[in-house]
């Protein structure tokens, strides 16, 4: 190639990141060790022939970005900051305007960047570089393996969109530099400020914009699981599994049937609760929980609220299924044993582990159901109640 024209990566992470939960911003969450931001420079300072690394932050920020920086290992005199504005759009912008005040060259190039996809290849970055230098606007694109459907308001099936001609697109999105400043001026100048991405902008002011291959590996990090793809990315030794343990009483009152499992029992007595008083799903409830550390199902559901009153358990049970799914995890296997004298559980099993599989999307082998009486000692023995005990395995 010849002289090689000066190069510049444009890393947007002004955003607040409303969409993962949190007060920090995602883009400085930790993961394996640094920030996602502090990967992506490393990801850019990797590349040689990128000289200078603007990224464009909040001004809240500083000192994160100033940790990032210190973390990412790039040299010191090839990064930069700037202060972005109220939208992506406005923030790519301020950075590029950063960059000409500086005096970058109107013919290098610049590749502009989410922070949030923290693993850019190198073998992707010189993709990017090299088609900019071809064709002055280029950006990666993946094919779409599912089909495509569009729908209406109302979630039907309204048509379906071409496989083929589809893709998703990704960043860094790459550019001669005097053009695409030239289209976010104008976009600024004509008040024209939803553009979600660089390439439709400079697409709509006339510039014709050409493809590479993209990197599955190069994702978003967007929802709360990406933070735990992230950590496999980087070490994917890192997955573990993890125990959690539940318990649970409830004692005998007047009535003819009791909840066990999700599956209503003929017995002489029923049990005293807020709820259904299921003992076996309220002690997998917790340890579902357990494996997250996220409290008990006494603090998510109330006595004291009346709301769950008479509830039926297999809405607690479905609650915390979807908080550790939300997290990331996979449920291996619950297993509980229900201690009383009587009703007998053994007749019931396979429809117990049947109803507590279908509430956890599980295969009855996934779901241990056993039942013992304690020999007529404690309250379990006296027929004053029922105890179960729980283990949940989740897989992260
Ligand atoms: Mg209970």
């Amino acid at each position: 190639m010849t002289a090689l024209s000066s190069i510049a990566a444009l890393i947007v992470a002004a955003g607040r990141g409303a969409r993962v939960g949190g007060a920090i911003p995602k883009q400085y969450r930790i993961v394996a060790d640094k920030t996602v931001l502090a990967h992506t420079l490393a990801a850019f300072g990797a590349v040689e022939s990128i000289d200078r690394i603007v990224t464009v932050i909040h001004p809240d920020d500083s000192a994160e970005y100033e940790t990032a920086a210190r973390k990412s290992t790039v040299t010191e005199q090839r990064l930069a900051s700037a202060f972005g504005g109220t939208s992506r759009q406005a923030s790519v912008r301020l950075g590029l305007e950063a960059l000409a005040n500086a005096g970058f060259p109107a013919d290098g190039l610049v590749l502009i960047h989410d922070a949030a996809r923290p693993f850019a290849s190198e073998a992707l970055l010189s993709r990017a570089i090299l088609a900019a230098a071809r064709h002055g606007a280029a950006i990666p694109v993946l094919p779409v393996p599912d089909t495509l459907a569009i729908v209406d308001s109302e979630g039907r099936l309204a048509g379906n969109h071409d496989r083929a001609m589809a893709r998703t697109v990704q960043t860094p999105q790459a550019f001669r530099f005097e053009l695409i400043l030239g289209a976010h001026r104008r976009a600024a100048a004509d008040g024209r400020e939803s553009f979600t991405d660089d390439a439709s902008l400079a697409a709509a002011y006339g510039t014709t914009v050409h493809t590479f291959a993209g990197d599955a590996a190069l994702f978003k990090i967007t929802e709360e699981r990406d933070f735990l793809r992230a950590e496999h990315h980087l070490s994917p030794l890192a997955r573990e599994t993890r125990t959690g343990i539940g318990y649970d009483v409830h004692a005998f009152t007047e009535g003819d049937h009791v909840w066990l499992g999700g599956v209503r029992i003929p017995h002489s007595h029923a049990l005293l609760g807020h709820s259904d008083a299921d003992p076996v799903l309220h002690a997998i409830t917790d340890a579902l929980l357990g494996t997250i550390g996220d409290g008990d199902i006494g603090m998510h559901f109330p006595p004291s609220d009346e709301k769950w009153r008479g509830a039926a358990s297999h809405l607690f049970l479905a609650d915390a299924a979807r908080r550790v799914t939300q997290r990331g995890g996979r449920i291996v296997s619950v297993d509980c044993t229900v201690v009383c004298e009587a009703p007998k559980v053994g007749p019931h099993r396979a429809v117990l582990q049947a109803e507590i599989g279908r509430i956890l999307r599980l295969s009855a082998e996934r779901v241990g159901v056993k039942a013992t009486t304690s020999e007529r000692l404690g309250f379990t023995g006296r027929r004053e109640g029922i105890a179960a005990i729980a283990i949940a395995s989740v897989a992260f």
